[in-house]
């Protein structure tokens, strides 16, 4: 496995892959790595010839209240990780490589980042949007593989590559659960023993609503409501958010009609947690 700082080095890598005929698939993350981001290896193993894989803490995604400076980090397990699942190069670049002047160029998805995270984290859509197109454009991937467990993101990016014609294929992959149910995450392990056995609440109140619905159940109050109680149930929660939307267009939706997505935000402390799960009839 080889490890890049640089852009100049990635972009040598890649271009001498792509004259080898290589198709390259890439998964961005932002390190701290756990078996949620090596399925979306493996995946891209399946889909692709090489594997890349971006380690970069984005500043710009980080608004100024937010674990931007508590963000877990340790490379030198990331790197053991990574090359257990068979990435091929792993891209890590400082900060100063990937911002060495003031950014004032942007990308932003309208409407798509109006409700759910964005709502809740101004401006942290287009942190990743904008950190995304310059990956993209770094390591100019046929293919990207992003996690479901961020279904907001899959969507928002999904969208950027078709409004900018970016020639390259977003994949979302299935959210990957901790055996208890809950979702990996690089913050589980800002928890507590407590906070991380009440956590599962999360994953628990979302399948229990999707049974309600798979027993007909349609409205997108009686659904939320639901996971709400019952998350409320749980003494250290505080639910940022409880929504059902419309897979599509990610805004708000009265009755299931179509591919609905039911995700929750829920902070345990200092530590704001997602999970979701799509609904479709
Ligand atoms: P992050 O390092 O948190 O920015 O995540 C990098 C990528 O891994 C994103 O595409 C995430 O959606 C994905 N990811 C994170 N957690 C999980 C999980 N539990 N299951 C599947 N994918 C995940």
């Amino acid at each position: 496995m080889q490890l890049f700082h640089t852009i100049q080095d990635i972009r040598q890598y890649v271009a001498d892959k792509r004259a080898a005929g290589r198709r390259i698939g890439f998964v961005p993350t932002m390190g701290y790595l756990h078996a949620g981001h090596l399925s979306l290896v493996e995946r891209g193993k399946r889909e692709a010839d090489i594997v890349i894989m971006s380690i970069f803490v984005n500043p710009l995604q980080f608004g100024p209240n937010e674990d931007l400076d508590q963000y877990p980090r340790d490379l030198e397990r990331d790197l053991q990780l990574a090359e257990t699942v068979g990435v091929d190069a792993v891209f890590a670049p400082s900060v100063r490589e990937m911002y060495p002047h003031q950014q004032l160029t942007f990308i932003n998805t309208e409407l798509l980042t109006d409700n759910l995270c964005g709502a809740s984290r101004p401006g942290h859509f287009r942190g990743v949007t904008t950190v995304v197109g310059k990956l993209f454009n770094i390591v100019q991937p046929d293919k990207a593989f992003f996690g479901q467990k961020d279904a907001q993101q899959v969507r928002v990016i999904q969208q950027m590559v078709a409004d900018l014609n970016m020639p390259v294929a977003v994949i979302g992959c299935p959210i990957v659960r901790e055996a208890d149910g809950l979702a990996m995450s690089s913050r589980n392990v800002y928890l507590s023993p407590e906070e991380r056995r009440q956590a599962l609440i999360l994953n628990q109140s979302l399948t229990e609503a999707q049974k309600l619905f798979e027993q007909g159940e349609r409205s997108a109050d009686v659904l939320t409501d639901y996971v709400s109680r019952r998350i409320q149930l749980a003494p250290f929660a505080k639910i940022d958010y409880v929504k059902l939307v419309d897979l599509q267009t990610l805004s708000d939706i009265r009755e299931i009609s179509g591919e609905s997505l039911l995700a929750v935000a829920v902070r345990f402390g200092g530590t704001r947690l997602i999970d979701n799960i799509v609904l479709q009839p």
